[in-house]
């Protein structure tokens, strides 16, 4: 809940204030002197403290952390927290498991068990939040739903778990300082995220149609309604669209598929700027794409006039990176 929703539930909004102040200090709300008796006795009277929790956790050789959270049903998902440059940024999950099926992704292998709710979802961040400021990491500032899940298959829960992430009297997260990342499921859920003020990025991979429903097999719109609901919300809000190709070698990183993609794009103008992340391993027939291939891919965009750089993934060593969260804590 929001710090007003909170408020509307126990009474007065200073009583809300109260428990998200106890929160962020550390504390326990439910506990004993944390909150005025009055304030203590509402939450109390109307919340109980979630039993999901931190499961294993694993650190690769970059810092990356990867943690599972054992759900109260006894689901587990698993969130990446990456400190990197004097911050850090969590990565969290949506869905445990995920319903898109793509080809070269393992959550894909788990299917889709269940969504999360907002709580579930803000839960992860607070957490991170905790375990950033234990382990003596740069402070938490950004939020990226790309871990397991599809954003837009969850979409309610997503927007719910947003507004609380941002509350000026909670987390206080600046909206830009949250990407929500999709395979962009329907023109129309697209355009919903027109009243969503966070930063979106496109799972693209491809701007063949024919290929992209192998990569994607769960796509049943052409690609130039997609890309034309996008390019409708970045105009509506005068904001980026982060377009997100994971390279695979052999598939989709020759010159030619990085000049279709340069065409596809020219809708977007300015507003468009594109990350490449070479496969990170995990399903056994795909392989990442090679150096050389990356970086002619990345020249032949960079000449169309396009920004584009490479990101280098995090977490590998754990099993931690883009792709390779199948809930199951290695
Ligand atoms: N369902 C959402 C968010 C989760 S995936 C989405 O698809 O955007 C987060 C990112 O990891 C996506 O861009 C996805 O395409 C990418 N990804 C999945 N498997 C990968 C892999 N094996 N290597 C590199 N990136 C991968």
């Amino acid at each position: 809940m929001t710090v007003a929703e909170l408020g509307e539930m126990l009474g007065g909004s200073g009583r809300a204030k109260q428990v998200w102040r106890a929160l962020l200090r550390g504390d326990d709300p439910f506990a004993p002197g944390a909150l005025s008796e009055r304030a203590r006795l509402k939450l109390v009277g109307r919340c109980r403290p979630t039993s999901a929790a931190l499961g294993k956790q694993t650190v690769a050789d970059d810092g990356t952390l990867k943690a599972l959270v054992e759900l109260e049903d006894g689901n587990a998902i698993e969130m990446v927290v990456i400190p990197k440059n004097g911050r850090t940024t969590v990565c969290v999950s949506t869905q445990v498991g995920c319903k898109r099926a793509c080809s070269f992704c393992v959550t894909a292998l788990v299917g889709l068990r269940r969504s999360l709710s907002a709580a579930e979802i803000v839960f992860q961040v607070e957490l991170a939040r905790r375990m950033s400021q234990e382990r003596k990491m740069p402070p938490l500032r950004n939020v990226v739903f790309m871990g397991m899940g599809e954003p837009l298959d969850n979409l309610d829960a997503v927007k719910q778990g947003v507004a609380v992430l941002c509350d000026q009297n909670g987390l206080s997260i600046p909206p830009r300082h949250i990407t929500l990342s999709t395979v962009g499921t329907t023109p129309t859920k697209i355009w919903s995220l027109k009243d969503l003020p966070v930063s979106v990025a496109w799972s693209l991979h491809t701007a063949d149609d024919e290929l992209r429903h192998k990569l994607v097999p769960t796509m049943r719109h052409a690609l130039i309604d997609l890309r034309d609901a996008f390019v409708r919300v970045v105009q509506n809000r005068n904001a980026l669209l982060f377009v997100e190709m994971a390279l695979i070698a052999g598939i989709n990183d020759d010159i030619q598929s990085a000049e279709k993609l340069a065409d596809f794009l020219v809708p977007f103008g300015d507003n468009v700027r594109i990350n490449l992340l070479p496969l990170n391993p995990g399903r056994g027939d795909l392989a990442p794409s090679q150096p050389e291939s990356v970086g002619a891919y990345r020249q032949t965009l960079i000449e169309r006039g396009y920004f584009c750089i490479l990101r280098q993934p995090r977490g590998l060593g754990a099993n931690a990176a883009c792709g390779q969260l199948a809930g199951l804590g290695t």
